[in-house]
């Protein structure tokens, strides 16, 4: 068995797997992990492939890039594909994120996606990482300076900041990514608040398949002190929530991010045990070098095919 990191994740196992790749390759099947446009195919509507992804993926892609055809993939439940097993699991990022364990010539291999060990409100279930013989790891926060305050102590602050500004009576500004962060945003509000919030269309459009799941109150317009949601903001004193703005002094910045960070990173690798781990995405040189450190068989998953 064969892996290297060069259109997506590819294996090479009797026959060849795409993960998240750029574009599909006709006849070869892909597995997609989330809906991050980052790990959506670029031609996803046309594509002549089988394309693998979770039920609640299949929905999200479906309202944004009005892609269907998907086969489903259940969380636990084995599907083969020659001599591939494939198991998914949900991994905690966004709705319908999962990671694949992989298990092939009496190799197994999990591939985490995007993975939050944290979960959110929004999300079907918490990550679970199985036992694997190779690891490949998100490292998007894999360097030791980020490591994030408790989430729910972030959501509590995001709540109160924006009850604060509307009983005041203004309409604050959120930026938050269209996928995922938007509609942890609207849960936490809805849980913590009863403010009212409005949405940009796109979002609205996109968060149409959490709605009755999460039971997410939100409209498209309000007369009334509301807070806005959007993905693009212009106002200066806009409020922003992800994991990047952890090092920033701004009030109106909350470090709530959908990922593991260098901690949760780290306590992934324990909880699968592997022999060797392949590190992709983000921090990766950095990340695979602490692991080394530690004495653990690690790399940067490259273009050079790696053989398992
Ligand atoms: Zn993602």
């Amino acid at each position: 068995m064969k892996i290297r990191f060069n259109n997506g994740i590819e294996l090479l196992c009797g026959q060849k797997l795409l993960l998240d790749p750029m574009r599909t390759v006709n006849g070869i099947p892909v597995l997609i992990s989330h809906a991050h446009s980052d790990h959506i195919p670029k031609d996803v509507r046309r594509s002549r492939s089988r394309l693998f992804t979770t039920q609640g993926t299949a929905d999200i892609i479906a309202r944004r890039y009005n892609a269907n055809g998907f086969e489903i993939l259940n969380f636990n439940e084995r599907r083969s594909l020659g001599e591939i097993d494939i198991y998914p699991y949900p991994a905690g990022h966004i709705y319908g994120s999962a990671g694949f364990l992989i298990n092939c010539e009496g190799k197994s291999i999990f591939y985490t996606g995007d993975i939050n060990p944290y979960g959110g409100l929004t999300v079907e279930r918490p990550a679970e990482v199985p036992d694997a013989d190779v690891l490949v790891i998100e490292s998007t926060y894999g360097s030791s300076k980020y490591r994030f305050p408790n989430p729910q102590r972030v959501r509590l602050e995001i709540a109160k900041w924006a009850a604060e500004e509307v009983y005041k009576g203004n309409s604050p500004t959120i930026e938050a990514y269209l996928v995922g962060k938007s509609q942890e945003v609207i849960a936490l509000l809805n849980k913590y608040t009863n403010v009212e919030i409005v949405v940009s269309e796109n979002i609205a459009k996109v968060s149409t398949p959490l709605k009755e799941r999460f039971n997410l109150k939100y409209s498209l317009s309000s007369e009334e002190p509301h807070v806005l949601i959007t993905h693009r903001a212009k106002s200066r004193r806009k409020a922003r929530v992800t994991g990047w703005v952890l090092f920033s002094s701004r009030r109106e910045d909350f470090p709530l991010s959908a990922h593991a960070d260098f901690d949760g990173l780290v306590n992934i690798v324990a909880r699968s045990s592997p022999s060797k781990v392949l590190t992709v995405y983000g921090f990766s040189k950095e990340f695979a070098n602490w692991l080394k450190k530690w004495g653990i068989n690690a790399e940067p998953l490259g273009k050079e095919w790696v053989e398992l």
